[in-house]
């Protein structure tokens, strides 16, 4: 049996199929290699939701059945529900483009069933690789496969990303609980829902017609409490829509629930060049933004089309910096407790409410429209200053101060580590 390519893919997810599909459609032979057992659907709780730019390149690549797919609710942008009473915000995709939401396994089964039909891609399922070097792979079986170029696309735990840097170094945020309505609407059916609330926030969208995901996300302090199903019900029952509640409560009672953990890994490692890093094996950020399966279809498409990786690497790392901080920065705005990081969300919802260059400006730059680190910190001043006036105290305490510096600290880190980088 062949076991030369000139690729190898490990990894059959989002960006390893792109990958396995866009070096194939190149003429490269690729093995595509996959720890779920053949037809076996994927049961996973993860992305539902893409980004305008990841649904172009679900196209580019030839994907477009499932983007044609009758039924598969499209995504307008986002409105976001501050809480107290208060009127939501709406966000749109600017130029009027249009994501896409789909249950996460549909989205998966129907990329492994057409990477698999591809001339020049071997789809290996149920294999489980063990390590990997600068030649090739070895499999827990024994057996080995060996190419020009091992790209690993992994996931979060990657094997080829502990082969060259050992145990990885990312950061639990928070967890995260799944929960299916069926038969319900959501208040914008053409929109992903972000609900403002406390303990922590809620998403909410159509995934299928009249079938809504809610994500809960619950930080990590009360991880002993969130086993408790009365305490779920009623952290989230004030900030669930009323239309919701019953069928959420419900599916929480029969412990119908499915539970991730949400890490944090920057994007500033690709590997070595032989051994390269994509999707969520090359970094991860909270789920909020939306921005992963975009990123590892479109690092996808770049690593097949850029013949020098350096080139690559410059690429991504300027068009993932600032979305990165973007996502950070909302997950920190919509979580912290105290009160000048409540102070600073009522400011950015008042700028998304008021400016709708604000909201353009921020929806761009989720959609990877601006790399320039200056698109961020601007807004970012200026909301930062509007939280300093929109303070309930009103005197400036010690709490606050420490907080309103902590928050200058992480796009100084970004624009440092920036600055570094591009002088190297
Ligand atoms: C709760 C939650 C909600 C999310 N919501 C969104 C969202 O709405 N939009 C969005 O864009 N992103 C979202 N994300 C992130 C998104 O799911 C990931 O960014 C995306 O799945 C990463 O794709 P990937 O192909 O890089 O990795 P994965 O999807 O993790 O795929 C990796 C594949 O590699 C296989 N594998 C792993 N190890 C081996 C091995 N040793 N040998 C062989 N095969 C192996 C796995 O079985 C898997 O199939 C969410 C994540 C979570 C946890």
């Amino acid at each position: 049996m062949k076991n030369r390519f000139d690729v190898i893919v490990v990894g059959a997810g989002p960006a390893g199929c792109a990958a396995a599909r866009a070096f194939a459609l190149s003429g490269q032979t690729v093995a595509l290699l996959e720890s779920d057992p053949a037809g076996q659907s994927k049961q996973r709780f993860a992305g539902e939701w893409l980004h305008p730019q990841g649904v172009e390149a679900l196209e580019q690549l030839g994907f477009e059945q499932i983007v044609e797919s009758i039924g598969r609710p499209r995504g307008r942008g986002f409105v976001v529900y501050p809480g107290h009473g208060e009127s939501p915000v709406k966000l749109d995709y600017v130029d009027g483009q249009i994501g896409l939401a789909f249950h996460h396994g549909e989205l998966v089964d129907e990329m492994r069933r057409i990477v698999a039909e591809t001339r020049g891609v071997s789809f290996f399922a149920g294999v489980r690789v063990k390590s990997a070097d600068d030649q090739g792979v070895t499999l827990e079986n024994g057996r080995r496969f060996e190419a020009a170029r091992i790209v690993g696309a992994d996931g979060r735990a990657s094997v080829v990303r502990r082969s060259l840097r050992g145990a990885s170094a990312h950061k639990a945020i928070s967890a995260m609980t799944g929960i299916l309505l069926e038969g319900v609407k959501a208040p914008y059916p053409d929109y992903g829902h972000v609900f403002l609330g406390q303990p922590s926030f809620l998403l909410g969208y159509e995934i299928a017609p009249s079938t809504v995901r809610i994500c809960v996300d619950v930080p990590l302090k009360y991880k002993a409490e969130m086993k408790d199903p009365a305490w779920l019900i009623e952290a989230i029952r004030d900030t669930l829509p009323p239309v919701w509640r019953q069928p959420a409560e419900e599916q929480i009672r029969k412990g119908q629930l499915s539970w991730q953990a949400n890490h944090f890994l920057a994007r500033a490692d690709y590997g070595n060049g032989r051994r390269i890093l994509i999707g969520d094996a090359a970094g991860h950020t909270h789920p909020l933004t939306a921005t992963g399966i975009t990123n590892g279809l479109v690092d996808a498409i770049e690593l097949s089309a850029m013949a020098d990786f350096r080139a690559f690497v410059k690429s991504r790392r300027r068009a993932c910096r600032v979305p990165e901080l973007l996502s950070r920065a909302l997950y920190d705005c919509f979580s912290k407790e105290d009160a000048f990081s409540q102070s600073l969300r009522r400011a950015v919802v008042s700028l998304w409410r008021n400016n709708e260059r604000e909201r353009a400006r921020t929806m761009g730059l989720l959609m990877g429209n601006g790399q320039s680190f200056f698109t961020f910190a601007g807004p970012f001043l200026r909301a930062l200053w509007g939280a300093w006036k929109g303070r309930t105290s009103g005197r400036a305490d010690a709490a606050d101060l420490a907080s309103a510096v902590s928050w200058i600290r992480l796009p100084l880190a970004y624009a440092l580590a920036g600055l570094v980088k591009s002088r190297n």
